[in-house]
């Protein structure tokens, strides 16, 4: 690592690791570094055992770099840089620590199966050298147990985890950090590497910003895909972008369903956390028993937004183009895959795990397991939606549609998969079979 050659090996320092926290402010890790610490280095470390699943143009490590060019932008303005660097995490920290002398190590916490087991083996690393991690809760309001019902169990469903949560809020747990002492960064000259001596290319998806104007319209207006009435903050809130403090003190009081959104997003994160199996195995066991029928054409035809069902199409279109889709055609594309194709919830989940620039375990996890009616506070497993009325309810003009499939209404467009009342019979069947 020829960067490493760049940095005084001879003074000690401490470092801040950057991972799904890509800002300086509003950043609780951050904060308490630069308040200890007056020899802080910003470190990213981009690792294989991520990106190697991932194109070499995928549009989130584009969005990444170009968020960690702005960092070391603000950096330079006290004489300091970011340190880019690139492989397992353990072996990195591993030659860090044996390149420099370290005081101290500080992150936030990822609540991530993968993150909590990779931290917890560089702990341990660092620990037999003598150094500390000490890692703070930024991304959460509360953190997985802070919420807890009366017999002090996780809770398991939506309403009284929410009830519990904004009976607990305090305005103090929405405070955002203050700005933190960037003086204390420790003072040093280094080129970045280039994303292409990373090993990636530019991706020409792009993240959007994100729009909270659109939070006053929030509740009239989020279910109708055409309208582009949401906030685009799902990215910025995987990475890091936005501090979650900052977002609710500035939104708070505007629109309860939009902070009810923002607790479906801990929720789900919390029940990642206590019950880490959901990765796997549906939440609900009764359901194992269900004989998906895993047929690969017509998965290949949901993927490509082939099936004949146009607001269907559309949503798979608009994510394979943009890295998007919005939140009520994701939950008729979940459905039409688990209930109409009896397709397995976890190939839908991956696919969008593939695609999506929001990605989150938590929640990709959580809604897809609620689509196929397998997961905790899931819909019912005889809520079937009807692709043609949810057309008729949310795209009733067509626009949405008539954007990513064009050729609808004419002979090119291809004929339904499979018929809606067959479908859904066979679904119901097949469902009331599985939980007998
Ligand atoms: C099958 C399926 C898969 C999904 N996969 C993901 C995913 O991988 N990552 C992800 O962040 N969201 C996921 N969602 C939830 C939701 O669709 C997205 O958060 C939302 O569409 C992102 O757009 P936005 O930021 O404009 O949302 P807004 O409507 O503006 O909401 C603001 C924020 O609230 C949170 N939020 C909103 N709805 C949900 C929800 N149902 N569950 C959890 N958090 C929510 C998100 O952080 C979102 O960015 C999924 C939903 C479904 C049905």
């Amino acid at each position: 690592m020829e960067y490493f050659k760049q940095l005084d090996v001879k003074t000690e320092v401490s470092f801040f690791w950057l991972r799904r926290d890509l800002r300086i402010d509003d950043n609780a890790g951050l904060h308490h570094a630069l308040k200890e610490d007056k020899t802080i280095i910003l470190v990213f470390i981009f690792d294989p055992n991520i990106t190697d699943e991932l194109p070499a143009n995928d549009a989130r490590i584009t969005f990444i770099y170009e968020r960690l060019l702005d960092l070391n932008q603000q950096l330079k303005e006290f004489q300091s840089a970011l340190l880019i660097l690139q492989g397992d995490p353990l072996e990195v920290w591993k030659l860090l620590s044996e390149t420099y002398k370290i005081k101290k190590v500080y992150c936030n916490k990822d609540y991530e199966p993968y993150a909590l087991k990779r931290d917890q083996q560089i702990k341990h690393l660092l620990i037999d050298k003598g150094i500390e991690l000490t890692c703070f809760q930024d991304h959460l309001i509360f953190e997985p147990g802070e919420i807890l019902s009366q017999n002090n169990e996780p809770y398991t469903v939506y309403t009284p985890f929410k009830n519990k949560w904004l009976s607990n809020l305090n305005s103090i747990d929405f405070k955002p950090y203050s700005n933190p002492q960037l003086s204390n960064f420790h003072k040093f000259n280094a080129e970045l590497p280039s994303l292409k001596s990373l090993g990636f290319s530019t991706s020409l998806i792009k993240v959007k910003d994100y729009k909270l104007m659109n939070i006053n319209n929030y509740h009239s207006k989020r279910d109708y895909p055409a309208l582009n009435a949401t906030t685009n903050l799902g990215p910025h809130l995987r990475f890091g972008t936005i501090g979650i403090r900052k977002l609710i003190s500035e939104t708070k009081n505007q629109s309860p369903t939009f902070l009810n959104e923002l607790i479906w997003r801990e929720f789900f994160i919390h029940i990642l956390v206590h019950f880490p199996n959901v990765v796997s195995d549906n939440f609900r066991r009764k359901y194992d028993n269900i004989q998906w029928r895993n047929n690969e054409q017509e998965f290949e035809a949901w993927c490509n937004g082939k099936t004949g069902y146009p607001l269907v199409d559309a949503g798979m279109r608009e994510l394979n183009t943009t890295g998007y889709m919005h939140n009520r055609v994701r939950m008729i594309t979940a459905g039409f895959l688990c209930k109409h194709l009896l397709i397995d919830w976890r190939w839908g989940e991956a696919y969008f795990a593939k695609k999506l620039l929001d990605y989150e375990l938590a929640s990709n996890n959580g809604n897809w397991q609620w689509a196929a009616g397998t997961g905790c506070d899931a819909a019912p497993y005889f809520r079937i939606f009807n692709p043609i009325t949810q057309q008729q309810k949310f795209d009733k003009n067509f626009d949405y549609i008539k954007r990513w499939v064009p050729e609808f209404g004419t002979p090119d467009y291809p004929p339904e998969i499979v018929e809606h009342k067959f479908a859904r019979e066979r679904a119901l069947s097949m469902y009331k079979k599985a939980i007998l």
